[in-house]
């Protein structure tokens, strides 16, 4: 049985006042979820305290080696440093604004395993892909290309993120949904044998509380990674309750 998964990305959105959010979250956590909230590398540090050990606090991103020269950016080894236990990589919003490549989202799943996080990957067609018909072979790709072979069902979570459903509020149907996670999985066994049943796959992209219970009920979808609702407490809380 896997345990859920909910969620938070919070993107560039945060200052210190709005520890209080983590702290209702926290209030709101159920014990048969994993809550986790991703906020900005600025919060981390105090995100922990505010969390009170029911909320797990991630990075949004890491660099591939664990310290160096590289202005501007954060290890794996400075994330765990700070508190976190999860690290987002691979991210749309990454992929297009900094040009990450398959290869590069792999390094830092690697570096991310080998530094003791868990590994959030993300992985989503765009809308060109959706509408040409090629949405499989693309998830197909990008997923092999950025999973790491040292992935586990503890250190590895999958994302799929349609690029054209995040932060637009368009959703998939819970059939395209099941149909991107069962082929998900599927490449999952293929590269990494039993061990890919344990690996939880979270849907992102517009989930809110009034499409969350719908989306969860698709086959194969084992929580959500969630941007715009994961910034306040009142609009989480009831996604977090829709998977206990
Ligand atoms: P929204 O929930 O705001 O659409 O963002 C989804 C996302 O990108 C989470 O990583």
């Amino acid at each position: 049985m896997r345990r859920k998964v909910a969620a938070g990305n919070w993107k560039m959105f945060g200052i210190k006042a709005d520890l209080t959010e983590i702290t209702a979250i926290a209030a709101a956590a159920d014990p048969a979820v994993d809550t986790l909230i991703c906020p900005p590398a600025t919060l981390i540090t105090a995100a922990v305290p505010a969390a009170k050990g029911t909320v797990l606090i991630g990075g949004q991103d890491c660099h591939h080696l664990p310290q160096g020269a590289f202005t501007g950016e954060t290890s794996a080894a400075m994330l765990v440093d700070a508190g976190a236990t999860h690290v987002i990589v691979g991210h749309s919003e990454r992929r297009r604004d900094h040009l990450e490549s398959n290869e590069m989202v792999r390094a830092k799943a690697e570096a991310a395993i080998e530094a003791g996080l868990i590994a959030l990957i993300c992985v989503g067609e765009s809308l060109e892909q959706r509408e040409a018909g090629t949405t499989l072979v693309a998830i197909a790709t990008e997923l092999d290309g950025s999973l790491p072979n040292t992935s586990t069902a503890a250190n590895t979570i999958i994302a799929y993120e349609p690029i054209w459903a995040v932060g637009t509020g368009h959703i998939p149907t819970p059939d395209q949904i099941a149909e991107v996670h069962g082929r998900i999985r599927a490449i999952l066994r293929q590269r990494l044998g039993d061990e890919a049943d344990g690996i939880r796959i979270l849907y992102g992209g517009s989930v809110k509380a009034s499409n969350a219970a719908e989306i969860f009920a698709a086959p194969d979808v084992d929580g959500a990674l969630v941007g715009g609702a994961s910034l306040k407490a009142s609009d989480f809380a009831p996604i977090i309750a829709a998977l206990a």
